[in-house]
């Protein structure tokens, strides 16, 4: 996702420029690794070039409830302004302003960052394979979504428990008595 933009830098104001996109982004401390797909537009404005990004990332996660891998994807849309660091025909030393992306003095494009912050910023922190998963059994790590597990059912509440064990100790009395 990297753009020589040396001759689109010397078009005026108003140029376009499209690209349809089918890459790779590796992985990072973040994010696994995803195939990038879609269209990027360029125009160029007065400071530098008004990049319009329509993609979708696709990569492998692990739910956070089973850990079955899952394919998680992510829609990225964006307009954010890129401006050069240099000026292209004198090679002056520019300083872009700080709410633009800064294109690099040997005047290449590099969308990776930004795509990285958008992917980012919409992930999901706990991905699910589904929205009702399941998840494992606590005791055996079972996957419940393939079904019940043998554990014995535990009541959530510990207060229930020490009822059904109360009645379970009345039902023996009863039985001793009774014989
Ligand atoms: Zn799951
Ligand atoms: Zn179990």
């Amino acid at each position: 996702m990297i753009f020589d933009v040396g001759s689109f830098l010397h078009q005026p104001a108003g140029a376009t420029r499209a690209y349809r996109l089918n890459e790779h982004q590796d992985k990072s401390e973040e994010l696994p690794a995803a195939g990038v797909t879609g269209t990027v537009s360029f125009l160029r404005t007065r400071r530098g070039i008004l990049v319009s990004v329509c993609l979708s990332a696709v990569s492998s996660d692990t739910c956070s409830r089973c850990l079955e891998p899952v394919q998680s994807v992510c829609d990225i849309e964006f307009q954010e302004e890129f401006a050069p660091t240099v000026e292209i025909d004198t090679g002056t030393r520019l300083s872009p302003p700080d709410d633009v992306f800064a294109i690099d003095g040997r005047q290449v494009l590099d969308l990776n960052e930004a795509i990285r912050q958008y992917r980012l910023a919409s992930r999901s922190m706990q991905p699910l394979c589904r929205p009702d998963c399941r998840g494992l059994c606590p005791d055996c790590g079972g996957n419940l979504n393939l079904g019940p597990c043998s554990c014995p059912i535990r009541s959530a509440d510990p207060r229930w428990r020490a009822l059904s064990e109360l009645r379970q100790k009345a039902r023996i009395g009863v039985e001793e008595r009774g014989s």
